[in-house]
């Protein structure tokens, strides 16, 4: 536990100690970030979904003012967050602002998330989703086939990032279901809920990690789930290919273009700005000219690949994907109206089968995953497009028959690696300032959510979730710390050293939580 002086002219909370300590009182005060300057109480407790606070047992002399690390705040769908066109909480003139580096899914979902909470946003973003020719973004090129990690085109490799990842997409999924059950947003957003199924080329119990995996699945909370090897036969696969045995469940199917339309126009109506721009070198050496510039408290990083150099990350590298798009509309083979796929840890040779339908038109045929890979220049003729696609007919024969779209073959682009998978972290270098004449570090008011590989729909709404509460980190000046597995709640404990009591009459303590 680490603690350091706050000048006093920084935002401080007032704890006042008195009583059982189960509802403290905090003031916020002498901070343009804030959202008020009121008296505000620990956001509520949500019965099952929040943990209680932890609130320290030893008392803190009265009229000590320490800071506190925000109550973890779940994600929850009419309380926090609305597909209302106007934001949750109405921003005003102390409301703090947060300026998005990145307009994929990652900088439109944070965006709609704060704005909700009451920040002004700004977005950055040096392209936008588009419709033409041109390339797209990585975000419209995906399958966005909502998956469990670690994900078909997997690659996921760190423990801490993957237990998050587990928690993240439930939060995604539950949201992108809601979205689903509402027919006219659904149809708006382009997001269906659809049958999910895996195969594997033994009875899974052959395979521990994968029957591990399909029993955190079953506990998980989908909807829908079911083991059965009659799915093989059921959806035309043929079972020479490897077919043995199969689960399913229904999973959010997102079609990216319609959606991403859908979520610009959401954040714009909640009140976000856009501004086109490419942002070069490292934010954080420009953190101040940023945040003057745009009159922001907080930047957010959310520029996927990019991250190699606007956070100096040396650990991202590019993992090339394409897809085959096929005309779905039950002419030149039956309908494919579920997701079919061999996970790259269960096929043979690393060579995953990944058939999506991406709405009631379009199938997809994937997948490849090769890391390292900066070039887009794959076409049906490629060696590893053929092989994709006699892959895809080998396993699931009636596709022999499919007609490309012939405006749009191939999609293909970069998902945005990272060796020990996602961050979503505040900048961990720091500033070294000179207060009362002593040296200083001062956080960075930087946080990213970058390196998405694979899983950037999947996880979208979970990783918001928790850079939601690390903005108000931020704006209480909180220290940084590396991602953790479960933020800390409130404070745990806070030590005073006693050569320091004379000083703490008169300035704030900052706690690490
Ligand atoms: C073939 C393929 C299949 C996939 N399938 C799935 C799937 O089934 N499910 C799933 O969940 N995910 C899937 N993905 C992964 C998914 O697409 C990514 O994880 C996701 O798009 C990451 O979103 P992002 O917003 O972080 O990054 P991006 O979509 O790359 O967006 C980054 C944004 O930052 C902006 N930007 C970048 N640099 C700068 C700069 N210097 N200055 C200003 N702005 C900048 C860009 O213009 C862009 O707007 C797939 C990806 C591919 C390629």
């Amino acid at each position: 536990m680490a603690w350091r002086f706050a000048p006093a002219s920084e935002l401080v909370l007032d704890w006042r100690s008195e009583g059982s300590g189960t509802s403290p009182l905090v003031t916020m005060d002498g901070y343009k970030g804030t959202r008020s300057a009121e008296l505000k109480t620990i956001p509520p407790i949500v019965p099952g979904r929040t943990p209680p606070p932890v609130l320290p047992d030893h008392n803190f002399r009265k009229g000590f003012r320490i800071i506190m690390s925000v109550v973890n705040q779940p994600l929850i769908l009419g309380e926090n967050l609305s597909f209302d066109p106007f934001p949750r909480q109405c921003p005003d003139t102390a409301s703090a602002t947060i300026l998005i580096v990145g307009g994929g899914v990652t900088g439109l979902i944070n965006a709609w998330v704060l704005l909700d909470r009451g920040y002004h946003v700004t977005i950055v973003s040096k392209e936008w989703a588009s419709f033409t020719d041109q390339q797209r973004l990585t975000s419209q090129i995906a399958g966005a086939l909502w998956e469990f990690p670690p994900a078909v085109c997997g690659q996921h490799t760190d423990i801490l990032s993957l237990k998050k990842s587990k928690h993240w997409c439930m939060v995604a999924y539950d949201i992108w279901a809601a979205i689903a059950s509402n027919p006219s947003l659904a149809g708006l957003a382009g997001v269906q809920m659809r049958a999910s199924n895996f195969f594997f080329p033994c009875p899974i119990e052959e395979l521990p990690a994968q029957h591990h995996k399909m029993e955190e699945i079953a506990a998980s909370g989908v909807h829908g789930f079911s083991r059965s090897a009659d799915s093989i036969h059921k959806h035309g696969i043929d079972p020479r290919y490897g077919a043995m045995d199969a689960y399913e469940h229904l999973a959010p199917v997102i079609d990216t273009d319609r959606c991403m339309e859908w979520l610009m126009l959401l954040v714009q109506s909640k009140g976000a700005k856009f501004h086109r721009e490419n942002i070069t070198g490292d934010l954080f050496s420009q953190e101040q000219e940023l945040r003057h510039r745009f009159s922001a408290d907080v930047i957010l990083n959310c520029t996927g690949l990019s991250a190699l150099s606007l956070a100096g990350d040396k650990t991202c590298y590019p993992l090339r994907g394409a897809l085959i798009r096929v005309v779905n509309d039950g002419k030149d083979f039956p309908k494919v109206e579920s997701s079919l796929a061999i996970t790259a840890d269960a096929a043979q040779d690393n060579e995953i089968v990944f058939i999506v339908p991406r709405n009631d038109n379009i199938l997809l045929i994937g997948g490849v995953a090769q890391p390292g890979r900066w070039d887009l220049d794959l076409t049906l003729e490629s060696p590893e497009i053929k092989r994709m696609r006699a892959r895809a007919e080998a396993f699931l024969p009636s596709l022999k028959h499919a007609q490309v779209d012939p405006e749009y073959p191939v999609a293909q682009g970069l998902r945005p690696a990272r060796e020990k998978n996602i961050r979503v972290e505040r900048e961990l270098r720091t500033r070294t300032m000179d207060l009362h004449g002593e040296p200083t570090e001062e956080p960075s008011r930087i946080i990213h959510d970058y390196g998405h590989g694979g899983s950037g729909w999947s996880l979208s709404f979970g990783c918001a979730a928790d850079v939601a509460n690390l903005v108000e980190d931020v704006l209480h000046n909180l220290p940084a710390s590396t991602i953790k597995l479960q933020r800390k709640t409130a404070v745990e404990d806070v030590r005073i050293p006693a050569s320091s009591d004379q000083r703490l009459k008169d300035v704030p303590i900052r706690a690490r939580l």
